[in-house]
């Protein structure tokens, strides 16, 4: 199946890295203008937009919101359909983690956790929605975690805003279902990008252990394929998703997680 995303209007927030930028990067792929959204080193994000532009033929252009900060998140939505009078799609993708027992838990860390992870979503979702129902079309698409299904220690922060996410999506897929809008949530299993790559760092003090036995006992023991999940797989979930052909696809909390949470 191949997606034609043409002419259609993308933001995908947290794209600087990881699983957004891969998300990003499929959808200009597809045709899509898309508006990247993240944290990083000022040129460094200009030379990745530049080059996603030049390597796909498509407008791309970013946006500093702060997924903190509801004023910023409703700006970049805003700002979007002033330049381009449309928005079709909206990735909600920015997302971190911090790992610690739950008495230890620093305050601003689950404050933090659930502003970027959860509320984020809440905010770009709330300024999107109006403006896809206008155009009687639209696809939203978030990425959970398989921690929006199933929990593991010391993540308490993480795993409440992934099973929030999921809720979320169920209640305004409710919302929104004759509007000819969808909203799904995807849930990979461990893709190794930065976000995952401290994490080995983090549990491996947490847990006491070597950094290898991490690799090996807690995150690829979750996983029964014992690989990790690809950007490109959740790419190519994430254009289905955004295609006529996944129209009737809404509010589905949709494992990409090699198994893990049919166990
Ligand atoms: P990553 O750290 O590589 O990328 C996170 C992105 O979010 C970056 O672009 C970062 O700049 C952005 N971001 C962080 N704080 C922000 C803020 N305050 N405002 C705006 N942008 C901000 O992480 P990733 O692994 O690519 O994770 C992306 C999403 O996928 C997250 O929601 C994560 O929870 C989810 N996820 C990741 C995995 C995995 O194994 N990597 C598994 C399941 C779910």
């Amino acid at each position: 199946m191949t997606s034609d995303l043409r002419g259609q209007v993308a933001i995908v927030t947290g794209s600087t890295s990881g699983i957004g930028l891969g998300l990003a990067e499929a959808l200009a792929g597809a045709g899509a203008t898309v508006v990247l959204n993240g944290l990083g080193d000022p040129a460094a994000i200009e030379s990745t937009r530049a080059d996603m532009a030049v390597r796909h033929g498509v407008e791309v252009r970013y946006h500093p919101a702060d997924m903190t900060d509801p004023a910023q998140i409703a700006d970049l939505v805003a700002s979007t359909v002033a330049a381009f009078g449309r928005l079709d799609i909206l990735v909600n993708n920015a997302g971190i983690q911090h790992v610690s027992p739950v008495e230890d838990f620093p305050l601003d860390a689950w404050d933090r956790i659930i502003a970027i992870n959860l509320s984020s979503v809440f905010h770009a979702t709330r300024a999107a929605v109006p403006v896809m129902k206008a155009a009687g079309r639209g696809r939203i698409v978030s990425i959970a975690s398989a921690h929006a299904l199933v929990a593991s220690p010391f993540k308490s922060a993480y795993v409440a805003s992934k099973h929030g996410v999921a809720g979320f999506t169920k209640a305004v897929a409710l919302e929104v279902a004759t509007s000819g809008i969808t909203i799904n949530a995807i849930c990979p299993g461990y893709v190794k990008t930065p976000l995952v790559e401290a994490q080995i760092t983090d549990q491996a003090t947490a847990r006491g252990i070597s950094e290898e036995a991490v690799m090996r006992d807690v995150i690829l023991a979750a996983q029964p394929t014992k690989q990790f999940v690809t950007v490109e797989q959740l790419a190519g979930l994430a254009l289905y998703l955004c295609s006529d052909a996944g129209a009737s696809v809404n509010g589905a909390i949709l494992p990409v997680d090699g198994g893990w949470t049919a166990a």
